[in-house]
C-alpha cells in the first residue's frame, strides 16, 4: 500500500459495519461485465500501476471479485432481514454462519475504495482483456457508487474535486486567472495578439484551451504554441477566455456525479455558439467532450484534437512544412487520445510530414502505450506512485536514444516532466504543437 493513504486508513480504522453501496446507479451492462471476468490474469502483465505496486488487490480481476463480495453480502435478501432486525440476535448469528454471510466492515470498503482509486483509468486492461470488459467505464461507474455512499474520492483528491466545483478549474485558481497566461505572453511578445473572443467574431472554430495549459505556468507553452500555430496557418478561430470552464473530466474519472451538471452547462454554452468545430490540444478535454458529453446531451459541432485538425489540413494539402526539424524524437500516446479515442495514426502522420524529424517508437506504443500515471486522480491521490510510473515511461523513452519526448496532452506533459525531473533525464519534453511551430517558423 502506498504513502499517505496507508496512514489515513490506519488512523480511521473501523470494524463497524459499512454503509451499503447503492447499486441503483450501476448500469445493467456493468453487471454483465462484472460476471464476464474469467480471472485469466492477462491484465496483470500490462497494468502500469501493478508494475509499481505489486499488490494483487489493485488488479482488475481482484477489484471485480472484491466488489462482488461486498455487494453480494450487503445486498443479500438474508442480510436485509438481518439488518432490518426481523430476526432475534442469536438467529442473525446463525443465519450468517449457515449462509456464510460476511458482515462487511468500514475498513474493508475503505480498503476497496483505496484499491479502486489506485488506478489511472488508462484503459490498458481493457485493450488486453480477452473477455473485452469495458474496464474504464466499469471503474468510473463503481467510483460513482463509492462517492454516493461516502467512500470516494480519497481524502487527497477532495481538494481537486472541490476546486472544479467552486472555481471551474482543478487548480484552485480564480476564474479571472484563466486569461492571465495570454496577457503575460503578449507582454513578453510570445504571442502577437490576445486570442479573439469567439462570441465577437464569425469564427466557426472554437479553440478550447483546457485548464492545465492556461493555469500551469510550466505548461503554458502548449497554449502559446497552439495560438501561434493557428495564427501562422491563418485559421479564423476564437476562444471563450474567462468564460471557458473545466470540462469536468477529473470529476467524471473520480466518480463525482457533479460532472453531469458541469457537462450539461458546458454543452448548453458550447451549443449556443455558432461554431462548427471545437479544437483542443488537451487529450483529456478531447475525450471528455467528444465521447462523454454526448451521453449527457447532443453536441451541435464536431470535436477534433489538434493533431486531427493538423492531419486534416495536411490531407487537404492546405498544410506543408518547409522548415526541417533535425531531431530524433519518440512519441508518447496519451491514454485519452490513443487507447480511449483510437487516434494513433494522425500524430504520427503529422510527425512524418515534418522534414528532418526522425521518430523512434518505444516498444510500448499505440494501444500498448505505458501510462504516465497523471490521470484518473492518481497524481492527486498517489503522487509517489505517479512519480514512479512516469519514471518507468521516461526510462523506456531514454532507451530509444531520442533527444525529445513528444506527446499531445498538457496532462501527460506535466506527468512525464515529473519523471524527467526525478531521473534527471537529458530528455526534453515537448508537445506536438511545439514541433509544428518549429516546422513553421525559422529559428525555433
Ligand atoms: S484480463 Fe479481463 S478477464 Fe482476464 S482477469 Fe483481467 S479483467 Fe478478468
Ligand atoms: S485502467 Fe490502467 S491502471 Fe487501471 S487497472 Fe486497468 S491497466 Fe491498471
Amino acid at each position: 500500500m502506498t504513502e499517505t493513504n496507508t496512514n489515513e486508513m490506519a488512523s480511521e480504522s473501523s470494524t463497524l459495519p459499512a454503509r451499503t453501496i447503492p447499486l441503483d446507479r450501476l448500469e445493467m451492462r456493468r453487471l454483465v461485465q462484472l460476471d464476464a471476468c474469467t480471472r485469466c490474469g492477462e491484465c496483470l502483465k500490462w497494468c502500469p500501476v501493478y508494475d509499481q505496486d505489486s499488490r494483487e488487490n489493485i488488479l482488475p480481476r481482484q477489484k471485480i471479485l472484491d466488489f462482488l463480495r461486498i455487494v453480494r453480502s450487503q445486498q443479500s435478501i438474508l442480510n436485509t432481514i438481518i439488518e432490518n432486525k426481523l430476526a432475534p440476535e442469536l438467529a442473525k448469528k446463525w443465519i450468517r454462519k449457515i449462509f456464510r454471510l460476511q458482515e462487511i466492515s468500514e475498513d474493508e470498503v475503505r480498503l476497496f475504495a483505496l484499491n479502486l482509486y489506485e488506478c489511472s483509468t488508462c484503459g490498458q486492461c481493457q485493450v488486453v482483456c480477452p473477455a473485452n470488459i469495458d474496464t474504464v467505464n466499469l471503474w468510473e461507474n463503481i467510483r460513482e457508487l463509492m462517492v454516493s455512499s461516502g467512500y470516494g474520492p480519497l481524502e487527497p483528491q477532495k481538494a481537486l474535486a472541490k476546486s472544479v466545483k467552486s472555481y471551474d478549474n482543478p487548480w484552485q485558481q480564480p476564474r479571472q486567472g484563466r486569461v492571465k497566461w495570454a496577457r503575460r505572453a503578449k507582454k513578453e511578445n510570445l504571442i502577437s495578439d490576445l486570442p479573439p473572443d469567439v462570441r465577437k467574431t464569425s469564427a466557426k472554430i472554437l479553440l478550447f484551451l483546457g485548464c492545465t495549459a492556461v493555469y500551469d505556468s510550466n505548461i503554458r507553452q502548449i497554449a502559446i504554441d497552439t495560438v501561434n500555430m493557428l495564427k501562422i496557418l491563418g485559421i479564423d478561430y476564437g476562444c471563450l477566455g474567462e468564460n471557458e470552464k473545466c470540462c469536468g473530466s477529473v470529476l467524471l474519472r473520480m466518480g463525482d456525479p457533479e460532472y453531469e451538471r458541469i457537462a450539461s452547462d458546458n454543452i448548453k454554452l458550447l451549443n449556443s455558439l455558432s461554431i462548427e468545430t471545437l479544437v483542443t490540444s488537451c487529450s483529456g478535454c478531447f475525450k471528455t467532450i467528444k465521447q462523454d458529453y454526448p451521453q449527457v446531451g447532443k453536441l451541435k459541432f464536431e470535436v477534433l484534437h489538434t493533431v486531427e485538425f493538423l492531419h486534416r489540413l495536411i490531407e487537404q494539402r492546405k498544410l506543408k512544412f518547409d522548415v526541417p526539424v533535425e531531431k530524433v524524437i519518440t512519441y508518447h500516446d496519451p491514454c485519452h487520445l490513443g487507447r480511449a479515442s483510437g487516434v494513433f495514426d494522425e500524430p504520427r502522420a503529422v510527425i512524418r510530414a515534418i522534414p528532418g524529424l526522425e521518430l523512434v517508437e518505444m516498444p510500448r506504443h499505440g494501444p500498448y502505450s505505458r501510462c504516465c500515471g497523471a490521470g484518473g486522480g492518481v497524481k492527486a491521490g498517489f503522487p509517489d506512485l505517479q512519480n514512479r510510473m512516469a519514471q518507468a515511461r521516461i526510462k523506456e523513452a531514454e532507451q530509444t536514444g531520442a533527444q525529445e519526448l513528444v506527446s499531445a496532452c498538457p496532462f501527460c506533459y506535466a506527468g512525464l516532466q515529473v519523471g524527467i525531473g526525478a531521473l534527471n533525464s537529458p530528455l526534453v519534453m515537448r508537445d506536438m504543437t511545439h514541433l509544428v511551430i518549429s516546422a513553421l517558423k525559422k529559428g525555433e
